[in-house]
């Protein structure tokens, strides 16, 4: 379904330019439709293109924007903060744009991210205060909808898809032969001891897809107690990097404060970045990739399994240092137990 709609009338709530938190109301036309989108100034053109795709389902890489006397390069750079854009009162933002509903697995066009990267400490504690505010609106804006109960007393598991979970960049004809090796086995082991949830950088369309043809959604011997998707993520900007997106896991702890804490959760990304407002809860996983080959070799699941469970038991999951995740023994979780 391809849509394109041309510039109408009016209606932004701000005087231009807006300051960096004022609200921004826009009406985006799309497929003769007309769609209000409320973003802050301090949001990016990639964030306003997931609130868009949130409602037309259109993916944001596949959409263009076009705003009356705007270059469309400013709109298609997804770093640039909507406070330096001139909307006017008056005008309506055009989406162009095609939404695909039948693709089952989309390896080609989505987007490689090339360089993954550490931030340092201080640059890290600099972002978390940065935005806290930004980080608060996503908590009142996302909706987490549990599949099944938090259960008392467990600890939480929260796992990226893509190169973590699923090779989606190889092509197969049944998606179940890009599956990373023994992750039903690992997700039955994990769900003894954590509750879990899975947060991909895509829509939520896709998070149920990808999941269900995996089987992760049906498998009797666990439950997955939520999914979040791109919305849930926020875009944060820092000297030495530039503008990038990350998985704040402060949003769950907010919506789930008896269950869930910075201790007790762990989290598995195939890119540090994401983990940049809680770098102490992140573990990176070795990229899963080129799944025909790997497939037969890869056991980063089985070896993950039990580190998990060999720290289940701990009172404080962030005094670890999940970077040496492979040198842990048990032995060491005794030893800390004794202490
Ligand atoms: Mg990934």
């Amino acid at each position: 379904m391809a849509g394109v709609a041309g510039a109408g009338a009016a209606s932004t709530s701000t005087s231009t330019p807006s300051s960096p938190e004022e609200e921004i109301t826009l009406t985006v036309k799309w497929s003769g439709k007309e769609y209000t989108v409320r973003v802050c100034g301090d949001d990016t053109v990639g964030e306003l293109k997931r609130r868009i795709c949130q409602l037309t389902t259109v993916l944001p890489k596949r959409q263009k924007l076009l705003y009356p006397k705007l270059l469309p390069s400013k709109l298609a750079d997804d770093t640039v903060l909507l406070s330096s854009v001139p909307f006017k009162p008056s005008q309506k933002m055009t989406m162009i744009g095609t939404m695909e509903d039948d693709i089952i697995v989309d390896p080609v066009e989505s987007p490689e991210i090339v360089d993954d990267f550490e931030i340092a400490q201080d640059e890290a504690v600099e972002i978390k205060d940065k935005y806290a505010n930004k980080l608060r609106r996503r908590v009142d804006q996302y909706k987490i909808e549990l599949r099944n109960p938090c259960r008392e007393g467990k600890k939480l598991l929260v796992l990226d898809i893509d190169y973590t979970l699923f090779d989606h960049r190889s092509t197969a004809e049944n998606p179940l032969q890009l599956m990373r090796p023994f992750l039903h086995e690992f997700l039955t082991a994990a769900y003894a001891e954590y509750d879990i949830m899975i947060w991909s950088a895509t829509s939520m369309k896709w998070v149920e897809l990808k999941m269900g043809q995996l089987g992760v959604l049906s498998n009797p011997n666990y439950k997955i107690t939520a999914l979040l998707d791109h919305m849930a993520m926020i875009t944060v900007q820092c000297e030495s990097r530039g503008t990038f997106d990350c998985k704040p896991l402060g949003l769950i702890w907010a919506k789930f404060p008896e269950f869930y804490s910075s201790k007790n959760t762990i989290m598995f990304d195939d890119l540090r970045r994401n983990f940049v407002m809680n770098p102490q809860n992140g573990l990176i996983i070795k990229p899963f990739k080129k799944a025909h080959s790997s497939r037969d070799s890869d056991q980063e699941l089985l070896k993950l399994t039990t580190y998990l469970l060999a720290i289940a038991d701990l009172d404080d999951l962030s005094n670890l240092d999940h970077n040496s995740w492979q040198s842990f023994s048990e032995d060491n979780v005794k030893r800390r137990r004794h202490q």
